[in-house]
């Protein structure tokens, strides 16, 4: 026997229950299911999430001098901190020619004072010499 959608005006035939669930007493259409999405929510639109603006990231001159500090073992020293404060100084606002010129002698001297002992890699040219150097000591 079918049952009837009991909303008046609908009188959509109901089609044979499944499985154990309680008896609908009105249509899909009527009474749309749980698990179904409720027409009657309006989703809202979803704004997509603001990019991380690349272009705002540290510029390239402070990058540069942080690289060498950090291979240097300077990136932590205050030092280092001066090298960098200077250099983001440098290219952080607008100078004179006389103005630029003065920081970036103070950065090349405190880019100095910080890589001043520092540990560093044996140049290529320097190993060079070196074996040179025990050839020739070999050879005589
Ligand atoms: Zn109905």
């Amino acid at each position: 026997m079918d049952r009837i959608c009991q909303t008046q005006g609908c009188g959509a035939v109901i089609p044979p229950q499944k499985g154990s669930a309680r008896p609908r007493k009105f249509c899909e259409a009527c009474r749309p299911p749980r698990n179904r999405p409720n027409p009657r929510v309006i989703k809202l639109p979803t704004t997509p999430a603001p990019e991380p603006d690349t272009t705002a990231s540290v510029p390239p001159l402070v990058a540069t001098y942080r690289e060498r500090l950090e291979v240097a073992g300077r990136l932590d020293s205050p030092e280092g901190a001066h090298v960098l404060l200077l250099a983001s100084l440098l290219t952080g606002g607008a100078h004179t020619a006389s103005g630029a010129a003065a920081l970036s002698r103070e950065l090349r001297a405190a880019m100095e004072v910080a890589l001043e002992g520092a540990p560093r890699e044996p140049d290529k040219l320097d190993e060079l010499a070196a074996r040179r150097a025990a050839k020739a000591a070999g050879a005589s």
